[in-house]
């Protein structure tokens, strides 16, 4: 590609990775030139679609499945882009792998949760990018261990890459049948806390490995404010080379998309003055509550020096049954759970004995 026309493309780059909600789909894998063609032209028909993904690279948990076309495939990526406008986007986990990607003119690459996981492979592919400007998506690592997902994130922002995105595809968990992948939505949730100004998207396939609840895990993701899907997508989904089960049609993703209530929308067309008062509410409500526990440990102190001067031990049982068996009558009455009115007990008794123990022993 020409100058201008490089540097015209990296800026339709940025302004499409603005666009919300931002939709990635296309196949698991490109198989054929055909297939990757008419998937493309299928997600472009939806009018819905932003950037095509395919995998090129696909590392498989055993040898002998279909691992991946490889670099004879990245022109067939070009050639549908060509044709649609679509970016595209590609899984990279190596640096000759990145290479070859950024010699095809890919727009934006990927880390995949298998490589995530490997703190070499990611500071290699660091390294091989340093001074490179191109967007690079982290997904999840397959263990639900947010330091590993942060480490991937530093190593990569260091290597200063200025776009960088948050891949949330679900966590490897012994026994879980209902998901592929569990969700653990909260570790999600710490992940954008730390970092809100990261691009923010959810991928439902790899989170369910089934089409029927697609719909259910993306609408979850965009009513928690995420800021875009990636989602597979095959022209003839049984017949796929690699997740099979997961993948829809592009004219079922169309479907799928229509059936999502986008609620971000709904919230700009809604009263935000309101919005904003229960916000304080909350704000307010949120504070007093903190002040309240701070004043029960103050008490806990309390009850500490005292127990420390008469020589009584720190637990005791049975009053500490008697609060909780209350609370949960009286929380259960105001439509608090069982559940977490234990969970919430437990955290205070846990802080309350901390410091009990400090006055204790200090
Ligand atoms: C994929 O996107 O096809 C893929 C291999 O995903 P993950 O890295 O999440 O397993
Ligand atoms: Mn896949």
């Amino acid at each position: 590609m020409e100058t201008a026309n490089i540097a015209a493309q990296k800026e339709k780059v940025l302004q499409v990775l603005k666009k919300r909600p931002l939709i990635i789909s296309g196949p698991c894998s490109a198989e054929t030139e055909q297939q990757v063609m008419a998937t493309a032209l299928g997600l472009k028909a939806t009018g819905k679609v932003d950037v095509l993904r395919a995998g090129i690279w696909k590392p498989r948990t055993r040898p002998g499945s279909f691992e991946g076309i490889g670099t004879k495939g990245l022109p067939w990526l070009q050639a549908a882009k060509d044709a649609t406008g679509l970016l595209t986007a590609v899984e990279v986990a190596t640096p000759k792998q990145a290479e070859d990607a950024l010699h095809f003119g890919v727009d934006i690459l990927w880390l995949g949760a298998r490589t995530t996981v490997n703190p070499f492979s990611v500071q290699d592919l660091a390294d091989a990018l340093r001074g490179v400007d191109v967007p690079v998506l982290i997904k999840n690592p397959i263990n639900p261990d947010l330091e590993l997902w942060t480490g991937a994130v530093e190593r990569i922002d260091r290597a200063g890459i200025k776009d960088i995105g948050l891949i949330h595809r679900g966590f490897a968990s012994y026994g879980n049948s209902e998901y592929r992948n569990a969700p653990m939505w909260h570790l999600a949730i710490e992940m954008k806390r730390r970092y809100p100004e990261l691009l923010f998207i959810n991928d439902p396939s790899h989170i369910c490995g089934r089409r029927d609840n697609l719909v259910a895990v993306a609408q979850e993701a965009i009513d928690l404010d995420y800021d875009g899907l990636i989602i597979e997508s095959h022209i003839d989904p049984d017949k796929a080379w690699s997740d099979a089960k997961q993948q829809v049609t592009p004219e079922r993703l169309g479907a799928m998309l229509d059936e999502i209530v986008w609620r971000k929308e709904t919230v700009h067309a809604m009263d935000h003055e309101t919005l904003e008062k229960y916000r304080q509410q909350i704000n307010h409500l949120d504070d007093e509550m903190i002040q309240l526990i701070a004043q029960r440990m103050k008490v806990a102190d309390q009850i500490g020096q005292y127990k420390k001067e008469n020589g009584i031990t720190i637990l005791q049982t049975n009053r500490w049954n008697e609060i909780l068996e209350k609370a949960v009558i009286k929380g259960e009455k105001k439509g608090l759970s069982k559940d977490f009115i234990t969970k919430y007990f437990d955290a205070i008794h846990m802080e309350s004995i901390a410091h009990q123990n400090k006055v204790m022993n200090d």
